[in-house]
């Protein structure tokens, strides 16, 4: 067993393609999501015509790529356009957050065939979630009448830092019992196919870059508010990760010296001040002060209190759950403004379990941004909600999978 590019090839059925130029075509043939002809490709690639037809041929041979009517005639002869088949196989998609399980099935050409999510805590330990992960992955396949030698790849977001050399999550704050767990391996002794993982964040950024508001954006950032928060970066239509891979990772930047302690260890980390703990934790205290008879009344019903909950009396025009709300969108807003000043993005998209938590959030993220960034970087700068909302993680994790498979050739 050998690292290459970031897999552990393990010598069985893949890496799928032989060369460079037959990924591009891949690649190529998934982003524009319509058959093309050979002529396109040699215009698009760089590549001369006879090793475009070359690495056609070989695609064809391989199940890879189908003939699929002809192109527009240009004088001689009409060639045949091609795409890629639903037969070329499968993309295992897999989105663990820290309360939820999302796992997909994509075709290699990009279409989302089957998704199912369920919650799920993340702290039970990779061999059970990973055992239910495989289970809802069996029972996906089974439904598609596939079976687990159809899946060219795997790809896995995980709600921590992942060392990209490795794919090893380190040190991961909210994931005790994951901490070095070989999560490729979890996949090897059931699927020939590479497993690729990254952080969640960073997925989801991949998700709404290929198909949601982000789509055909060159620069975005992505940032996840939920039971943590996280930040991933395209840069250049590219996921940017940094030398670690860790690149974005706004959840433990200090935002005050004399905060709370954070699931890190230290001292008033964003995360530890406005993610879905902080906000529930805030609002506890104020039920239990009784300064907001409606937080009172929840937490008297149910013995605790969530985020949702807080949204919920916001939008009702519960003072205290709104200030509660507010500070979280400051805070992160705060964040943010660094984030844009160093990076200076055209487009902000924000997801997650407490993104949905009410407007106020998202207009307190938004001045706040607008307020303490130059105004030449915020001239054209939305600042929007996820459109894929529950779907982002799968999306990205299918993204990250083929990227990944078609990237990694046996040689060159
Ligand atoms: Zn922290």
């Amino acid at each position: 067993v050998r690292s290459k590019g970031g897999v552990v090839e393990a010598g069985r059925g893949y890496p799928l393609i032989e060369d460079r130029i037959q990924g591009e075509i891949l690649r190529y043939v998934r982003v524009v999501d319509r058959s093309v002809a050979r002529s396109e490709l040699t215009e698009a690639l760089g590549v001369s015509r006879s090793k475009i037809s070359l690495a056609v041929g070989r695609l064809l041979e391989a199940g890879l790529l189908v003939e699929d009517g002809l192109a527009e005639s240009e004088g001689g002869r009409r060639s045949s356009l091609l795409r890629i088949p639903r037969a070329a196989g499968l993309i295992a998609a897999v989105d663990l957050g820290a309360t939820s399980i999302d796992v997909a099935l994509s075709t290699l050409g990009s279409e989302l065939v089957a998704h199912r999510g369920e919650p799920a805590d993340v702290k039970e330990g990779p061999k059970a979630v990973l055992g239910r992960v495989k289970d809802l992955l069996s029972e996906l396949l089974e439904e598609q009448g596939a079976s687990r030698h159809d899946v060219r790849a795997i790809g896995v977001g995980v709600p921590g830092p992942v060392e990209q050399a490795s794919g090893l999550l380190r040190s991961p704050p909210i994931m005790p019992g994951w901490d070095r767990f070989p999560i490729r391996d979890a996949f090897a002794g059931e699927y020939a196919a590479p497993v690729f993982v990254d952080n969640d964040v960073n997925v989801m950024a991949l998700g709404e870059h290929w198909g949601g508001v982000g789509k055909g954006v060159d620069n975005l950032l992505f940032i996840k508010i939920g039971t943590g928060v996280g930040g991933g970066i395209i840069a250049d239509r590219s996921l940017y990760r940094g030398t670690q891979g860790c690149a974005g990772d706004i959840g433990h930047i200090c935002v005050d010296p004399d905060g709370p302690v954070c699931s890190c260890g230290n001292r008033g980390c964003l995360e530890a001040m406005a993610a879905a703990p902080a906000i529930a934790l805030k609002a506890e205290r104020c039920a239990r002060d009784g300064v907001s008879p409606r937080l009172s009344g929840v937490l008297e019903e149910r013995g605790e209190l969530s985020a949702k909950d807080v949204g919920e009396a916001a939008s009702v025009g519960d003072y205290h759950a709104l200030e509660i709300i507010r500070e979280s969108g400051r805070l992160v807003g705060q964040a943010l403004a660094t984030l844009v000043s160093i990076l200076n993005p055209s487009l902000i998209v924000i997801g997650g379990g407490v993104a949905n938590i009410g407007h106020s959030l998202l207009a307190e993220i938004r001045s706040t941004v607008y307020r303490r960034s130059l105004p030449l970087a915020t001239r054209n700068l939305p600042i929007v909600l996820s459109e894929l909302d529950q779907i982002a993680g799968v999306t990205g994790a299918s993204v990250l999978a083929a990227e990944g498979v078609l990237q990694t050739t046996r040689v060159g």
